[in-house]
């Protein structure tokens, strides 16, 4: 692939640095520099908001249903300015994982009703795939879906749904015919999380915050109109959807700006004391991450080329989760050590700088959190059995 930037790219790129410079501004920060949980929603949708009225908030999809036509060249400036200018990604569930399952196998009346809400952000969709006893063994989820009319009536719990809190729908696997091969009884529903019956209790994760919540089912009714594609035949939609949403998940230039932020705050020689930069094992461990980063992006080039030739994200996608998200956390350890090695001083001379405000608070948290991303979209170790499997034919 040729990744020398025409002028017409160079010219596509300005105008998206220039976009994100104009118009995104940070969440506001409290002074633990965290961001304030009740204003997480409305931050998130102020800006993706502003992204749809700039028709720019589907990279990812067909011209036809609201995407942008951007080539695979112009995806990838605009993911790697959008990483480089610290922007977080937009909420996955409804606008990468639900709607390429909505636009690939839906109905025309679920593609009208849903696709529009999801591009102007008015509805936030969470996904309830995982149960108490079905994480990597999804096949096993329990919840139960039984036919009655022109509804199901749906029972169960659902389990690690991320920003469920704010959801106004649900996408789920449920159970809607036992006693045959367990990934054929299963089927993918849309569920207002309005429906009578349904509970979100709050799990507050490692780092003290809620993004985590169960869902409660009790006699859930969920018009069968809501069903995508055929009953029993979820398992086919829900692995399409898989593997969209971990060729998400390589996150290269979320982790370049990570690493280059680093490296200047390692360069910061405070009161007199040696720069931490200047410890070899230090600058080992960077360097080793940086060439697996850019091995990381070049890998993800040749997926996103061949997608853009027409095929669909593979066993690759898991290839890229693992490694994306292992860098991730090698980046987060590095900065945790780095907080350490400067412990107040670097609180205390820089901050109030752009380096320094917090830094310590955010390395804690953000490692804390960041064990998460090894088991999150599918856990690693499962990613490799994937591999094992469909790439190296185990
Ligand atoms: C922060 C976070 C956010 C999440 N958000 C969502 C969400 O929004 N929606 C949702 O549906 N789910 C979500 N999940 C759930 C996530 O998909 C599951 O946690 C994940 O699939 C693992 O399942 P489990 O937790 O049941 O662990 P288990 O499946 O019980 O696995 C436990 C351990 O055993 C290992 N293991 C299991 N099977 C194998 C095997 N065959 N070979 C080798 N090792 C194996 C695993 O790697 C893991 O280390 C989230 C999880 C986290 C941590």
């Amino acid at each position: 692939m040729d990744i020398n930037f025409s002028a017409q790219d160079l010219e596509f790129r300005d105008e998206v640095r220039q976009f994100f410079a104009n118009e995104y501004k940070p969440t506001q920060v409290s002074p633990e520099g965290v961001k304030p949980e009740d204003d997480y929603k409305d931050a998130m949708i102020r800006w993706q908001k502003k992204l749809y009225a700039k028709g720019w908030i589907a990279p990812g999809w067909p011209k036809e249903y609201g995407g942008t036509g951007w080539t695979v060249t112009q995806k990838f400036i605009y993911e790697t300015e959008r990483g480089a200018a610290g922007i977080p990604d937009v909420v996955p569930f409804g606008l990468k994982m639900v709607a390429p399952v909505i636009y690939t196998f839906g109905t025309q009346e679920q593609k009208a009703k849903f696709l529009p809400r999801i591009l102007s952000s008015d509805d936030w969709w969470c996904q309830g795939y995982s149960e108490p006893g079905a994480g990597s063994d999804l096949a096993a989820l329990s919840t139960t879906a039984e036919y009655a009319g022109d509804n199901y009536i749906v029972n169960g719990r659902k389990i690690w749904t991320t920003l469920a809190q704010y959801a106004d729908w649900i996408f789920c696997l449920v159970r809607t015919t036992k006693d045959i091969r367990r990934q054929q009884g299963i089927s993918f529903l849309l569920i207002d999380m309005k429906t009578p019956g349904i509970t979100v209790k709050p799990i507050v994760s490692i780092d003290g915050k809620h993004s985590l919540n169960e869902v409660l089912f009790e006699d859930v009714l969920v018009p069968v109109a809501n069903r995508i594609g055929e009953q029993d035949k979820g398992w086919t939609y829900a692995k399409a959807l898989l593997a969209h949403e971990r060729t998400g998940m390589a996150e290269v230039a979320d982790s370049k700006r990570a690493l280059r932020e680093l490296k200047l705050r390692a360069a910061a020689e405070v009161n007199g004391g040696q720069a931490m930069i200047k410890d070899p094992i230090f600058q080992l461990r960077l360097s080793d991450i940086e060439m697996e980063l850019m091995a990381l992006e070049y890998t993800e080039l040749r997926v996103f080329a061949s997608m853009a030739a027409g095929g669909q994200p593979g066993p690759e996608s898991s290839l890229l989760k693992i490694k994306g998200t292992e860098i991730t956390q090698a980046i987060q350890e590095l900065q945790l050590q780095l907080a350490s090695y400067y412990g107040g001083a670097l609180q205390g001379d820089l901050d109030n700088t752009e380096l320094g405000h917090n830094f310590a608070n955010e390395a804690r948290r953000n490692y804390m959190y960041g064990r998460a991303a090894t088991i999150y979209g599918g856990s690693n170790e499962v990613q490799r059995n994937v591999i094992a499997k469909a790439v190296l034919g185990l």
